[in-house]
């Protein structure tokens, strides 16, 4: 390998600025955040934060395994899958493959459950993967409880251990249960707040190869338009709210339309509410008097 190679980094002699300038250099046909990234797998390489490492660790040498996590990057893993964990609503969340990495887009479910029911009692997040709804929720809410069901073992597994790292365990249960089957929501009483981000892409979706090779099928498709699972589960919604009770779904920009039309048929007044790229992205449903 010869010198100024992309592949000189991770070996003995380089240091950290340089292995991460070329690192980013790679990544960019990979990546919009490519120099972002590779700052970030190496902050994990070192075993330190990201601050850190731009503050002190520049000039050290460059640790082999750092080529290993840009090389994982450049097959268009995701950095969070890399690095094992993700923020969400100034939280720390593990995040594996079997769970929808949470998006910065979907604080806004959050953020509406405060100020809509900054009272709630009994929470219940449908499709929880990593518990990120939920437990930002109850983080939020001290006098809360909840509930948060996947259908995936996987994704529970990972949903209770975030729930123990952020110290909400006493307050947080997951359950495994499918709202397609008959029966699902037994026993699991009613909930002044209902929070959702279920699969909505359809299943044809033109999609960032980051996303369809990586993120859990079951967590993002949901029939040719997408909207199979929220003609599942927004009928069953009326009986497991309290009186008064609202119920948040995160959407796809384009569905309003159809998910306002499925809620009006089971009863429920909407409202849409924006990210921060002023696209709509959750309806507020609150039963009509
Ligand atoms: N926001 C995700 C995406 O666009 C989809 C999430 C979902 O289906 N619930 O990739």
């Amino acid at each position: 390998m010869g010198e100024g190679s992309t592949k000189t980094y991770g070996i003995g002699g380089v240091r950290v600025s340089q292995a991460i300038r070329e690192a980013a250099a790679g990544l960019v046909p990979t990546s919009d955040t490519a120099r972002l990234d590779a700052e970030v797998l190496m902050a994990h390489a070192q075993g330190v934060t990201r601050s850190d490492l731009l503050l002190r660790r520049m000039d050290d040498p460059a640790p082999a395994e750092f080529t290993t996590l840009v090389e994982r990057r450049a097959a268009h893993e995701p950095v969070a899958y890399i690095i094992g964990t993700q923020e969400f609503f100034g939280l720390p969340f593990r995040v594996t493959a079997d769970v929808l990495i949470p998006r910065g887009d979907s604080e806004v479910l959050v953020e509406r459950a405060l100020t809509a029911k900054p009272n709630a009692h009994r929470v219940l997040d449908c499709g929880t993967g990593s518990g990120a709804l939920l437990l930002a929720v109850l983080a939020n809410l001290s006098q809360a409880e909840g509930i948060g069901i996947d259908r995936s073992a996987a994704a529970l597994a990972v949903a209770s251990g975030n729930a123990e790292s952020l110290g909400l365990r006493t307050r947080a249960r997951m359950i495994a249960a499918d709202w397609s089957q008959a029966g699902w929501a037994e026993g699991l009483g009613r909930f002044d707040l209902i929070l959702a981000n279920p699969p909505y892409v359809e299943t044809d979706a033109d999609l960032a190869p980051s996303v369809r090779s990586y993120e859990p099928a079951g967590a993002l498709f949901s029939g040719p338009e997408g909207l199979d699972d929220y003609r599942l589960l927004i009928p069953q919604l009326p009986d497991l709210l309290t009186p008064g009770g609202t119920a948040l779904i995160e959407i796809g920009a384009s569905q309003t339309h159809a998910v306002c039309t499925i809620a009006g048929e089971s009863g429920f007044a909407t409202q849409v509410h924006h990210d921060l790229g002023g696209r709509a992205r959750v309806i507020e449903l609150t039963l009509r008097a």
